[in-house]
């Protein structure tokens, strides 16, 4: 029998889980707090092309192929579940000043290299699409082939998918405690703390989850993002009204929402969006995201029994779909070459055989 132990049942842990499980391990997944953590908070975005920067381009190709895997990866969920994950299919970032319309430019045309066509919308464009946004937006960069997730919906279908799994309600102290022929760690941003020396730190994010009222401007249709007096925010649709995230602080493990994060995330939301302030102000929360230096996750071998999934830093969402894919391929011994760009190894520190 080829056993399997998933540590951390976050989005990431779920889906392995549920894919090796189809591959015919026998998984165990351990967690104190199953499909919560950050996977629970997150906006839903997948935005590979709009959160791309010239450089990045590792980091595109990556996030490119991931999104390129979430129609087949979302209808098999929607299968399970019987909800729809997707609940926005475009992406406009729109500036509200010459600096952010000129930054519009450069990553269309950056873009434009690799073959995705973004448009840059001037004032007229951008109102035509989004009417409710404010009349300071001067300009837009449209992604017409970059949608948003329900992160919670996704959770959910998850749950059920993972439902002939054993679940144990456990924090794991040691990896090498665990009796299972190979384990997965996926433990989100304390996966440093089972292998230490493992590049993943958080990256603390407060964001706001808000419900429509009767009579209220409708909420866009599209994801909205931008920035305001250099901090980013964004708007992703729900079927009750919009998430604005995020805001994003190097805090350690703090996931307390300040009154500071939720002043900042309200001010600049208005900004973008005024009929905002009549919405209703459902949740606030706040996650850690697993960052990694290089903004990629860290997918692949850290010795011959354990194997990453972790480190998915603000895109752990998108890359979710390619991650569930990947590590079953991995752990059958396979080495895809997809998976490649986000070796542990790349890292001197774990190219020797780990730092543990
Ligand atoms: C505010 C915010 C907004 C975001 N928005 C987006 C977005 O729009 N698009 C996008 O793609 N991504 C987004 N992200 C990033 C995304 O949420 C994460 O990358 C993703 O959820 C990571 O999933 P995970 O399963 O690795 O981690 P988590 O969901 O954090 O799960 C890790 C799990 O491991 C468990 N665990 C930890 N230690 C142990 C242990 N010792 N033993 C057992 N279990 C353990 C925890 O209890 C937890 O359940 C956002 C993140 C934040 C915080």
């Amino acid at each position: 029998m080829r056993t399997l132990a998933v540590v951390g049942g976050g989005a990431v842990g779920l889906a392995v889980a549920w894919r090796a499980a189809e591959a015919g391990w026998t998984v165990t997944i351990y967690d104190p707090e199953p499909a919560r953590g950050a996977s629970y908070v997150a906006g839903g975005m997948l935005a590979p092309l709009s959160e791309g920067w010239p450089g990045e381009e590792r980091v595109l190709a990556f996030g490119s192929a991931a999104l390129d895997e979430w129609p087949a990866f979302a209808a098999s969920m929607q299968k399970i579940s019987g909800e729809t994950m997707f609940v926005a299919d475009e992406t406009l970032t729109v500036a509200l000043d010459g600096a952010d319309a000129e930054d519009l430019r450069t990553v269309s045309d950056w873009l434009a290299g690799f073959g995705h066509d973004l448009r840059v919308l001037d004032r007229a464009g951008v109102r035509a699409l989004e009417p409710a946004l404010a009349r300071t937006v001067r300009a837009g960069l449209h992604a017409k082939t970059e949608p948003a997730i329900d992160n919670r919906r996704v959770l959910r279908a998850l749950q059920k998918a993972c439902a002939g799994i054993e679940i144990r309600t456990e924090t794991v102290v040691a990896l090498d405690d665990l009796p299972h022929n190979r384990i997965v760690l996926a433990a989100g941003a304390r996966s440093a703390e089972l292998w230490p020396g493992l590049p993943v730190r958080p990256v603390k994010g407060e964001i706001l989850r808000l419900r429509h009222r009767p009579g209220v401007s409708p909420a866009p249709t599209r994801v909205i993002r931008a920035r305001v007096h250099g901090r980013q925010v964004y708007f992703v649709p729900r079927a009750d009204g919009i998430v604005v995230g995020a805001t994003q602080y190097e805090a350690g493990f703090d996931t307390t929402v300040t009154v500071g994060g939720v002043r900042d995330l309200i001010a600049d939301a208005e900004t973008i969006l005024p009929g905002i302030a009549e919405y209703e102000l459902a949740e606030a929360n706040a996650g850690s995201r697993p960052a990694t230096p290089d903004n990629l996750p860290l997918l692949g071998h850290l010795d011959d029994r354990v194997i990453a999934a972790t480190g998915h830093g603000r895109n752990g969402m998108l890359t979710l779909a390619l991650t569930a894919a990947l590590i079953p391929a991995l752990l059958d011994g396979e080495t895809p070459e997809a998976a490649e760009v986000a070796a542990p190894q790349r890292f001197p520190a774990l190219s020797q055989g780990g730092v543990r």
